[in-house]
């Protein structure tokens, strides 16, 4: 945990991508980087995968977008920093943050395993500040462990397209054929 203050350069500005207006371009701006609150970390990002959900928010079908926003929730990055109470990452890791930032944990959904369906669930980069910037702070608890071994871009769409696939292949059970439909390849195959 870094407790000497910020006196590093790059910890007082960042780039981000933010969103100002709806159905407007992203807009490049310098903004404070985010400190780490109890139980998340700061986050270097080394990349963040564009996501059709991201599109939605830009276009206004999203409701209550708190503008301005940093989208993106497909992010991989390293960390630099550890908010109080993270004792699970070390500085330096490399890590994945998704979609969902937050659960209440307290609730029928999250009790029944439903987390996703959480009435208090935070979003990354729609109700909490997304990866389209240098940093990112993230709770700690929705946070992945990431192989050194992968690029970050290589690594970004499994934090949405990946997780949504492997979630349903690992309902499937003993199914000998599946079909998952409407993931996009963006790169030229
Ligand atoms: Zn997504
Ligand atoms: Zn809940």
């Amino acid at each position: 945990m870094l407790d000497q203050g910020r006196a590093e350069e790059f910890y007082e500005s960042m780039r981000a991508a933010m969103l100002t207006e709806l159905k407007t371009p992203l807009e490049l701006r310098d903004v404070e980087v985010p400190l780490p609150g109890p139980g998340e970390v700061l986050i270097r990002v080394e990349a963040c995968g564009v996501c059709r959900t991201d599109l939605h928010i830009v276009d206004g079908e999203l409701p209550a977008v708190q503008l301005p926003l940093i989208p993106g929730h497909q992010i991989v990055g390293r960390i630099i920093e550890l908010g109080s109470g993270v004792t699970e990452f070390v500085i330096g890791q490399r890590v994945g943050v998704p979609w969902l930032g937050f659960t209440c944990q307290s609730c029928r959904f999250c009790k029944s395993g439903l987390e996703n369906l959480c009435d208090r669930a935070e979003f990354t980069g729609y109700t909490r500040q997304g990866g389209f910037a240098e940093f990112v702070a993230a709770n700690a608890r929705y946070v992945f462990p990431l192989s050194a071994e992968k690029t970050a871009v290589e690594l970004a769409p499994l934090l949405c397209a990946g997780l949504i696939g492997y979630r349903a292949f690992t309902k499937t059970q003993n199914a000998e054929r599946i079909g998952i439909f409407r993931v996009l390849a963006l790169q030229p195959i």
